[in-house]
């Protein structure tokens, strides 16, 4: 069994006027009656280690206001609670506050949580404003209130995926002499420069904020700055007919470098975004604004913010409207972009394409997602043993072992050390199981915990990004995100959630998220097999339900018993 007294050091939260630094415990000493219970602690501080969160001060993780707990007062009896809840409890949080905790058994979850749920004819914007401002509500993006954000490394095997399909589409196996330009260096966008140099492309990012731009150059995630939009464009196109890979950034406002780029005909082989359109009050600041300006005019005049923030967007599609029809590759990177310009007036917004059905869904369909782990040594070299254990492995998946292998070459560590590799359906129980091996037989300096972004296969309802333009147009059905987070805990994750609102903001989507802990204790074996086969199966049932073939042979491969799904079991019934 796993000797919890073996070495190591953890940090502790410390206080101060108001600000605090919170990171997570290293080593592998318990602050906590179990692993499962200190892997929530460790994953909960971990999100909001400054160098993981955005905004740490506000408990703020990313994706506009996606934050980690509601209060500091509920982070603080959150902390507490984990610290001496015992091993048949389970803890339950209602949107970032530890509401009660009840006996459970040792095989349920340690934690339930429920983030930003509303019933869906009051699921909009305001009324969750209202809610919010009340202190009845927070928003929890996808892993910022589940508490399984890893930094930008969870979202750029995702961007590259996107980035390389795309390449693979049109210009061969890279970008190399190609130039993408998109917006938003936050804690998700601010992948994408490192992801296009990993293809060898070169990347221009608009950032109205010139702290974020400081952020991600410090991260090792963007290697330039320029002075202004002109220079950019100007370096830019240097490096493209050089062939340079290089990510440069211009701190101004997208529709400055768009509209630039529009004037002087400069066409980017692709184009898209990823400002916090999905939240036009505190994620997007609306063009003629500085970040000061923006916070300003949002305290005084909200709405006006939002009349200001709509404007902008339909003006923002409405130039990469301007750019794909001059040739570029455009699509939207899930930010829900489309629909606030629509609603706005720009009445062809959606003659942009979404990034899931042009390039993700065939990975979905074989049950590959955003799968991570994370080490809660804190050690570099426990990540680095899983990654030779996924080259061992795997030898056959030449997408994973690119990945892994460009990773390990590229990808600073944030926080606790991790990693995100898109494994399918029926690869992750059987990794996880050879590491909880390593656990056990001490390889690994403590436990691992595997969990995901509630961007995957069959977690997610969300019309406008994982499920858009679903064969047999099911795309706003949110039975299966339930289905999937009531199997996790009938699995034994051991800790689950259910969200609404992330990605796209509040309305458009509901979504659910799992963990489970490798403690390396022969019990978890059993545990892991199970979490991680339903967790990913039901998202390969999802789409065989849907009528993808590639499901369905994902499912011969690794049989199911579905005894009644796909297109032709659904009665049509006419009004
Ligand atoms: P974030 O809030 O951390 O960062 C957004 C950044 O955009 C900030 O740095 C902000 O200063 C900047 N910004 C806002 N308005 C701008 C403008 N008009 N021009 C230039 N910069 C502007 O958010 P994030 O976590 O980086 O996520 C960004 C968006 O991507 C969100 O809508 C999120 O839901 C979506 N997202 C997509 C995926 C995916 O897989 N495609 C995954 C996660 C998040």
């Amino acid at each position: 069994m796993w000797d919890t007294n073996r070495g190591g050091s953890a940090m502790e939260t410390t206080a101060g006027t108001g600000a605090r630094t919170v990171r997570a415990y290293r080593g592998n000493q318990l602050h906590a009656r179990g692993w499962p219970q200190e892997a929530a602690l460790r994953m909960l501080m971990n999100n909001l280690d400054p160098d993981v969160a955005e905004r740490p001060d506000e408990l703020i993780v990313y994706g506009g206001r996606g934050r980690a707990a509601r209060s500091w007062q509920a982070f603080d009896a959150i902390v507490a609670t984990l610290r001496d809840l015992a091993d048949d409890e389970t803890l339950l949080v209602q949107s970032g506050k530890p509401v009660a905790v009840f006996p459970t058994t040792p095989e349920a979850p340690r934690v339930l949580i429920a983030n930003s749920l509303l019933v869906p004819y009051w699921a909009t914007l305001d009324e969750f404003n209202r809610l919010e401002a009340e202190g009845l509500t927070m928003f929890g993006q996808m892993t910022a209130g589940s508490w399984i954000y890893i930094g930008s490394q969870g979202i750029i095997q995702g961007t590259f995926e996107t980035l390389a399909a795309i390449a693979r589409k049109h210009y061969g196996e890279s970008l190399k002499g190609r130039l993408f330009v998109s917006a938003g260096l936050g804690g998700m966008g601010g992948a994408q420069p490192l992801a296009t140099k990993m293809l060898d492309g070169v990347g221009l990012f608009a950032e109205v904020d010139p702290e974020r731009i400081e952020r991600r150059r410090r991260l090792g995630y963007l290697d330039e700055v320029a002075g202004g939009v002109e220079e950019g464009v100007r370096r830019a196109l240097a490096a493209r007919d050089a062939g340079e890979a290089v990510s440069i950034a211009v701190p101004c406002h997208a529709n400055d470098l768009l509209a630039y780029l529009v004037a002087h005909d400069v066409v980017p082989d692709v184009a898209s975004d990823q400002t916090s359109a999905h939240d036009p009050l505190w994620g997007y600041i609306p063009d003629g604004l500085d970040v000061t300006a923006a916070a300003d005019l949002r305290r005084r005049d909200p709405d006006e913010y939002l009349r200001r923030a709509g404007d902008s967007m339909a003006r923002h599609v409405g130039f990469l409207l301007r750019l794909q029809d001059a040739g570029s590759h455009v699509f939207e990177y899930g930010n829900n972009l489309r629909r606030r310009a629509k609603d706005s007036g720009e009445a062809d917004a959606f003659r942009i394409q979404g990034y899931v059905p042009a390039y993700i869904r065939d990975l979905f369909a074989q049950g590959k997602g955003p799968f991570r782990w994370v080490a809660l040594s804190g050690e570099a070299a426990d990540i680095h043993r899983t990654d030779r254990l996924i080259l061992e492995m795997f030898p056959d998946n030449a997408l994973l072992r690119r990945w892994i292998t460009l990773a390990q070459r590229h990808i600073p560590f944030q926080g606790l050390p991790a990693r995100i590799g898109y494994l399918g359906f029926g690869e992750r129980d059987a990794f996880a199981l050879r590491v909880n091996d390593l656990v056990r037989r001490g390889e690994l300096a403590a436990p691992v915990v595997f969990g995901r972004d509630h961007h995957d296969t069959g977690s997610v309802a969300s019309p406008y990004r994982e499920t858009e333009a679903m064969r047999d147009g099911s795309d706003a059905i949110a039975d299966w995100p339930i289905l999937n987070a009531l199997l996790n805990v009938a699995s034994g994750a051991h800790w689950v959630s259910v969200h609404h609102g992330g990605g796209v903001g509040i309305g458009y989507s509901l979504h659910a998220g799992m963990v489970v802990v490798a403690d390396g204790s022969p019990a978890t074996d059993a545990r892991l097999v199970r979490v991680l086969r339903g967790d990913s199966g039901i998202g390969v049932v999802r789409h065989a339900d849907a009528g993808y073939e590639l499901a369905e042979a994902t499912l011969r491969a690794h049989p199911v018993r579905t005894p009644l799904i796909g297109p032709q079991t659904q009665p049509r019934r006419t009004p």
